[in-house]
């Protein structure tokens, strides 16, 4: 691996307790570009003393912060949301420069973030408390809603601000302090975004940033004593290790996890809305989406129609520098995720799929040596049970299976272990209701794919993970209810018995 010119090279540092330091031991990391293969930025290896300080920092700043007028928080909520628009550009580049997905589809996430944070400022001063009528006609109750205390907030390397986000907003908005981790594949947007938490005003301590490897730094972070909540968005071999690390102290933890979406096509479809939608679904990012429509079920009378156009537009997609205004699909995020791809894809070949389109790295391509690309790839002759079908790619591999009705579509799409996303194409409205009620998954697309909100929960069932992030449903995942009971009656009638 090269080293871009040493000058250049950007040292990056963690954020504990409003101060910028290097790891205690030292130790660093490179983070290497996509794109060109170049070392462009280094970042601290957290130690254990390292997140030791930074929970400790959360847990001082916790008690100010969570008796803050809500007003006052919503505020600072407010001036951070405004210097993010103004930062934009800068941080989605960081992005793209990190993760070597689209620099517009990075930038569009970026400058969808002051959203999600003026949404959660707005209901800072409007979670509430309610009084239950209980059976107990002398006693007044009232459930009180309380922060949970500091939230450990690891997240993935394909949308990494976008993905804190989600956790950062409504946990601070809600009066709780927060130490981020993010994946040491995507590190430098957090901490630019960090950067800018001072100038709006987040006492220090509020927010910390830790960096380093999953399985040392996260790890530690997950089961650490200090931590109230975990909210995790990885791979289910992560979150699993992390629900066990956070079992030893029984901390609250939720989980968005992978997927393996199937995206339905039905014969009655709008045909090249469908195939677009198809497209976004898979072609998108890279195919480094939790929600990648990567099993494309498609009505058997249309089938070969439809790879065929697909297969005709995914040929025509524009592989390059992600930070090109042309360019349709940029690189993969680092070489062992372009290895795992080559992997899967050769194991289905060899096991009787057929690569209609890719299938292979762009070797022949000089203008794109160097970078981790793999071609969009179409696959047929896949069955249901087959790996390919089964387990997460995170590429540009798309899966098709053909299927004859509506019983068919919706027996091979839940036939998953995942169930985060689906997506069905039809013009007949009680399929597409029905189809929604039936898909086991958290999130169900008529008709479009790939939208997000911060007014929609977002989350998956089965192994897709549990809990919910954004709307009023996240609400739940940052607060916990007190029970408070109030005798108003003089005397306790019978000490002896429950009231
Ligand atoms: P990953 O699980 O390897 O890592 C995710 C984060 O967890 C990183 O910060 C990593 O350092 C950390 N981590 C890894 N192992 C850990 C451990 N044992 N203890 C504590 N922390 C640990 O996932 P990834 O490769 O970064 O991301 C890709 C995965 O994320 C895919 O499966 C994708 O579907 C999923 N994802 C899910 C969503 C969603 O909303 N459901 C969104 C984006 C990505």
């Amino acid at each position: 691996m090269s080293i871009e010119a040493a000058a250049s090279v950007v040292r990056y540092q963690m954020l504990v307790g409003g101060r910028w330091v290097d790891a205690k031991s030292g130790e660093r990391f490179d983070s290497i570009s996509p794109y060109s293969g170049s070392v462009w930025a280094t970042m601290p290896v957290a130690g254990h003393a390292d997140v030791d300080a930074a929970v400790e920092a959360a847990r001082s700043a916790a008690p100010e912060w969570s008796r803050m007028l809500a007003k006052d928080r919503a505020r600072i909520l407010r001036r951070f949301a405004t210097l993010i628009e103004e930062n934009a550009d800068h941080l989605g580049q960081t992005e793209t420069r990190d993760n070597g997905k689209l620099l517009r589809e990075m930038l569009g996430q970026v400058k969808s973030l002051p959203d999600y944070y003026n949404y959660w400022a707005g209901w800072a001063d409007k979670v509430t408390g309610t009084v239950a009528p209980l059976d107990k006609p002398t006693i007044f109750h009232y459930i009180l809603r309380e922060p949970v205390g500091v939230v450990a907030a690891i997240v993935a390397w394909n949308s990494p601000l976008l993905l804190l986000t989600w956790k950062l907003a409504p946990a601070l908005a809600l009066g709780n302090t927060v130490v981020a981790k993010p994946s040491q594949q995507a590190t430098a947007s957090t901490i630019e975004l960090a950067k800018l938490a001072a100038a709006a005003g987040f006492p220090d301590g509020v927010i910390n940033v830790v960096t380093g490897p999953g399985a040392s730094v996260g790890s530690y972070l997950a089961g650490h004593p200090g931590i109230n909540k975990i909210a995790f968005t990885g791979g289910p071999d992560g979150g699993r290790e992390v629900a066990h690390a956070a079992a030893d102290h029984f901390t609250p933890i939720s989980l968005e996890l992978g997927g393996k979406s199937p995206n339905i096509v039905f014969e009655d479809a709008d045909f090249e809305t469908a195939v677009t939608g198809a497209m976004a679904g898979i072609f998108g990012a890279s195919g480094q989406t939790c929600i990648a429509g990567s099993r494309l079920l498609v009505q058997r009378s249309i089938a070969d129609r439809f790879v065929e156009r697909l297969a005709e537009r995914a040929r025509a997609i524009k592989l390059g520098d992600p930070t090109a205004a042309e360019t349709e699909m940029g690189p993969v995020c680092f070489r062992a995720q372009q290895e795992k791809i080559k992997g899967m894809v050769d194991r289905a070949v060899a096991a009787g799929a057929v690569a209609v389109v890719g299938g292979r790295t762009p070797d022949d391509d000089p203008q794109l040596a160097g970078g981790f690309f793999y071609l969009p790839t179409i696959l047929t002759n896949v069955s249901p049970e087959m790996e390919i079908a089964q387990d997460e790619v995170f590429g540009p591999v798309l899966s098709v299976i053909p299927f004859d009705d509506e019983a068919d579509a919706l027996r091979i799409a839940n036939a998953s272990r995942y169930g985060l996303a689906a997506g069905v194409w039809t013009r007949d409205i009680s399929r597409a209701h029905h189809m929604a009620q039936a898909l086991e998954a958290g999130i169900v697309w008529v008709n479009t794919y790939r939208a997000a909100s911060y007014a929609a929960p977002w989350g998956g069932v089965k192994q897709s993970g549990y809990g919910r992030e954004s709307s009023a449903e996240a609400i739940h995942e940052y607060t916990r209810a007190k029970s408070v009971w109030v005798e108003t009656a003089r005397e306790i009638a019978d000490p002896f018995v429950v009231r």
